[in-house]
């Protein structure tokens, strides 16, 4: 068996040890004569899968019984609309334009009501977290401020979370989800596709304050499947869920609590970047995309003087055994994306050819 180092951005690497426990109760899941891809999602067995899942991720994150989580379909995209469906009661909500995905969910917003744009970073390139310090006050009356927490694109991060004061903070945390600490109760409604950090493509985790989800959807015009209400009244099967996506979910928060939960994995993860982002430091060739206050510890977004060396470094990194560095075409380049399992030697296999590279090209 040969794996390489994946540093894919999404869909990603998964941890080996839950794809081998998946290869082992594929074709009889548990002596249930099988496979949780043929089982009901009425049945007893699947709702234990469903139910330990979220019991799961409660506890790694510290989800209080005032939110509750969903497991939805339609990637983060669909929540794009589905936030103003089910939570623009007044008509007006504040977006920080930090990148291509936040860009794209203020679009969506404006379709349904009045979505303002609190900041942008767009003039410079998205290399960095807008200033927010006047947020506060800008927050005042709206139904709710978003953010996209990890900017997996540009490789920008959020390192504090804005003051919006009583208005609810709202976070796409697609690609940094489970890779720290969450405060959940800083929020009110946290989403994130899955296939970033926490499972495969088709499932997106919401978390969401059961009181914003009052009664139904704030918009009349919300698709039944898009009501919060009613996917959280029906435990997120109101019709048939991602069963097998929900079911690896629950494998990857197992394995997260097992390697300590999301400080052990928050340690882990900035350890990752600061080697990477130290190699970028002193280099001579590379350069790292990202300002240095907004580095994510997710995403490590870098270029070297022309496209052509770009090519050309991410043409050897096959040779190495890694892949998955070429960048988004929005920025060019590379980009490491070094989700939780991502080992610590994955990342010094990319480091040591990232030095060998440059050592090549300062000798030429
Ligand atoms: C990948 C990504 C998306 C889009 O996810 P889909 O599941 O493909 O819709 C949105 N936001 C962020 C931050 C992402 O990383």
């Amino acid at each position: 068996m040969a794996r390489v180092h994946n540093f894919s951005a999404g869909p990603a690497a998964l941890p080996l040890p839950v794809l081998e426990e998946i290869q082992q109760e594929l074709v009889d899941y548990r002596g249930c004569g099988m496979s949780v891809l043929e089982m009901s999602h009425r049945s007893q067995a699947y709702a234990q899968i469903i139910d330990d899942a979220e019991a799961t991720l409660r506890r790694i994150i510290g989800i209080p019984d005032t939110y509750r989580v969903l497991f939805l379909q339609g990637g983060a995209t669909l929540q794009f609309a589905g936030i103003p469906l089910n939570l623009m009661r007044r008509g007006r909500a504040g977006y920080v334009v930090s990148g291509h995905f936040a860009k794209l969910a203020w679009q969506e917003a404006a379709r349904y009501g009045d979505a303002r744009m609190l900041a942008t970073s767009e003039d410079t390139g998205f290399d960095r977290i807008p200033d927010l310090s006047r947020i506060r006050e800008q927050a005042r009356d709206l139904d709710y401020v978003y953010i996209c927490q990890n900017n997996t694109i540009f490789g920008t991060m959020f390192h504090a979370l804005p003051d919006t004061g009583d208005t609810p903070l709202v976070a796409d945390v697609s690609s940094c989800f489970l890779s720290m600490p969450l405060d959940i109760e800083r929020y009110g409604l946290v989403y994130a596709g899955a296939q970033k950090n926490a499972g495969p493509a088709g499932v997106t985790v919401v978390i969401v304050r059961e009181d914003l989800i009052g009664e139904g959807p704030a918009l009349e015009c919300c698709p039944t499947y898009m009501s919060y209400r009613r996917q959280a009244d029906a435990k997120s099967m109101m019709n048939t869920p991602n069963t097998f996506g929900i079911y690896v979910c629950g494998k990857v928060f197992r394995w997260v609590e097992q390697q300590g939960g999301l400080k052990a994995m928050a340690q882990t993860n900035s350890e990752k970047a600061r080697i990477l982002y130290d190699v970028l430091d002193a280099s001579e060739v590379f350069r790292p995309f990202a300002e240095p206050a907004s580095r994510s510890i997710a995403n490590v977004t870098f270029r070297c003087a022309t496209p052509e060396l770009d090519a050309a470094f991410i043409e050897g990194a096959r040779g190495r055994g890694i892949e998955g560095v070429k960048a988004h075409r929005l920025t060019g380049g590379m980009r490491a994306s070094i989700y939780n399992a991502v080992s610590l030697d994955g990342v010094k296999a990319l480091a040591a050819y990232m030095q060998d590279f440059e050592e090549s090209r300062r000798s030429n």
